[in-house]
C-alpha cells in the first residue's frame, strides 16, 4: 500500500498536469519512470514552501485563540486536551492568499499549481521522513499511555504506534489533519481558480462551482471541529503513514482533483445544471454536519438534545475500557443514525458527488476522489462496526435490530 499510494500520486499528477486527464496516457507513461524530467522530483524550493507554511501553521494554532476542548476518553481512561481555532485559522490563511498573492501580487498566486508536482514529490518525502519520526518519538518516548506495538515495525510505521503524539501545546496527528492536510486542500483550490484566471480572464461556471462546493465543505469541516475530536480518525487511529502520509500527499492530489481537472479543462454548465448541482452540494454537506452534530450532541448533553424535534431514541450501551473498568456511551437510534447505521456517509459522497459531476464526463480522472471515497467509507464501514460489536457487544447487537440498513435504507 505504502508503495502503491506513492506511484499513485504520481501517476495521478501525469494524468492530471501532463496528459490533460488520460490516465491511461499517464499509465502508459510508466514505461519512462527512468527519464529525466518525465516525473516530478522533491525540490530545495519545494521543502523551504512547505516548511515555512507548516512553521506558519504551528505559530497561527499556537497564538491564534481558541476555546479548549477534550477529546473523547482514550482505551487507556484519558482525555486529549486540544485548542479549538481551526476556523479562525483557516479564515486567516485563506485571507493571508488572497491579499498578499492575488491583491499585492507578492507571490504567483498559481504557483501551487503551475508547481504541484514538485510539490507532491516533496510532500511525499517529507511525509515519509515525518512518519519515521512519528515511530521513533513512539517507541522511544510516548506522549501518554496509549500507546502500542506489534511485532511488524512496518506494520508499526504504516499504522502508527502512538493515538496522540504531542510536541509542547501541539497534538501532532490533528496538527496535520486539520493544518496541513485541510489547510492545503483550500489554497489548492484557490491557486487553481487564479490558474484559469490567468490562462482565460475569466472563470468557468464548472470550476466556480466545484470550488464553492470544495470550500464550504472545508468550512463545515472547521466549524465542527469540536464534533472532529470523537471520529475514527482522532479518537481510535493512530498516528501513522496511513493518516498522516495520506493527510499530506494523498489529501492535496486525489481530494482535489476536480479543481485541479477543471483549471485547465473546464466545462460550460447549463445554468439549470449549475443550480441543481449547487443545491444538491450545499444539500448533502448540510446534511453530513447535521448528522455529525446529532451524534456529538447527543453525547455532550448526556441524552437530552432533541433530534429533528423530537426527544431522542437511545440505547443506553455499556462497554469496558482497555483497564476493565465498566463505562456508560450512548447510541442514537433516531434522527440521521435512525435512517441507516452510517448515513452519514452517503451523505458524504453524495457531497463529493455534487463537486466533481461539474467536470463532465470527458475523463475518469476527476472522479478518482469519489471513486477512492466510496471504497474507503464502505471499508471504513465495516471496521467501524466490527470494532463497535466488540465493545458495545450485546447493544450493539440491540442497535443493529433497530436499524437494520448500514449505509441505504431497504438496500444494503
Ligand atoms: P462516524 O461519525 O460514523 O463515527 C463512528 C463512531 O461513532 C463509532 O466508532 C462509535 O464510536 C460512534 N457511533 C456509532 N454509531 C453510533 C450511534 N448510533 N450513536 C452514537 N454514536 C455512534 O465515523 P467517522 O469518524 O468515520 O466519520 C466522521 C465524519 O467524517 C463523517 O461525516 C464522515 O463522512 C467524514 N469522513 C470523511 C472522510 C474523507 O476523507 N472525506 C473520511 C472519513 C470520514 P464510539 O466508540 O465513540 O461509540
Amino acid at each position: 500500500m505504502m508503495v502503491g499510494a506513492n506511484l499513485a500520486v504520481l501517476i495521478f499528477w501525469r494524468a492530471a498536469i501532463v496528459d490533460h486527464g488520460s490516465l491511461k496516457a499517464a499509465l502508459a507513461g510508466i514505461r519512462q519512470l527512468t527519464q529525466p524530467g518525465a516525473w516530478p522530483l522533491p525540490s530545495a524550493r519545494a521543502v523551504g514552501v512547505i516548511l515555512a507554511f507548516a512553521a506558519i501553521q504551528a505559530l497561527l494554532t499556537i497564538v491564534v485563540p481558541g476555546r479548549t476542548a477534550l477529546g473523547p476518553l482514550t482505551p487507556c481512561g484519558q482525555r486529549q486536551t486540544y485548542k479549538i481555532n481551526g476556523l479562525a485559522v483557516w479564515l486567516i490563511t485563506i485571507a493571508a492568499y488572497w491579499l498578499f498573492g492575488i491583491q499585492l501580487g507578492l507571490f504567483p498566486a498559481a504557483w501551487v499549481y503551475d508547481n504541484l508536482g514538485s510539490i507532491l514529490a516533496t510532500c511525499s518525502l517529507l511525509g515519509l521522513i515525518f512518519c519515521i519520526f512519528l515511530y521513533l518519538k513512539g517507541v522511544l518516548r510516548p506522549s501518554s499511555p496509549d500507546f502500542g506495538r506489534s511485532r511488524n515495525p512496518l506494520f508499526d510505521y504504516f499504522w502508527g504506534v502512538e493515538l496522540h503524539p504531542s510536541l509542547g501545546p501541539i497534538e501532532l496527528k490533528h496538527f496535520v489533519v486539520s493544518k496541513l492536510g485541510m489547510m492545503c486542500w483550500g489554497i489548492i483550490v484557490l491557486s487553481c481558480l487564479a490558474k484559469q484566471y490567468q490562462l482565460q480572464q475569466h472563470l468557468n461556471s464548472s470550476l466556480l462551482l466545484s470550488a464553492i462546493l470544495q470550500l464550504a465543505y472545508i468550512a463545515k469541516f472547521y466549524m465542527w471541529e469540536r464534533g472532529y475530536l470523537g471520529t475514527l480518525d482522532m479518537a481510535h487511529d493512530r498516528a501513522g503513514f496511513y493518516l498522516c502520509w495520506a493527510s499530506i500527499t494523498w489529501l492535496p492530489i486525489v481530494y482535489t482533483m476536480p479543481a485541479i481537472y477543471l483549471a485547465e479543462h473546464p466545462v460550460e454548465l447549463p445554468p439549470a445544471i449549475f443550480v441543481v448541482l449547487l443545491v444538491l452540494g450545499v444539500a448533502a454537506i448540510a446534511g453530513t454536519y447535521n448528522a455529525d452534530r446529532q451524534r456529538f450532541w447527543l453525547r455532550e448533553s448526556s441524552g437530552m438534545a432533541r433530534v429533528w424535534g423530537k426527544p431522542p431514541v437511545l440505547i443506553a450501551a455499556k462497554y469496558h475500557d482497555a483497564q476493565g473498568q465498566e463505562r456508560n456511551s450512548q447510541l442514537l437510534a433516531s434522527g440521521w443514525w435512525g435512517v441507516a447505521r452510517h448515513f452519514n456517509y452517503v451523505l458524504e459522497i453524495a457531497g463529493a458527488l455534487a463537486w466533481t459531476l461539474p467536470c463532465g464526463f470527458r475523463q475518469l480522472l476527476p472522479y478518482i476522489y469519489v471513486v477512492y471515497l466510496a471504497a474507503m467509507l464502505l471499508q471504513r464501514s465495516f471496521r467501524d462496526e466490527a470494532r463497535c460489536r466488540e465493545k458495545y457487544g450485546s447493544y450493539w447487537t440491540e442497535y443493529c435490530r433497530r436499524v437494520p440498513y448500514r449505509l441505504l435504507p431497504g438496500v444494503f
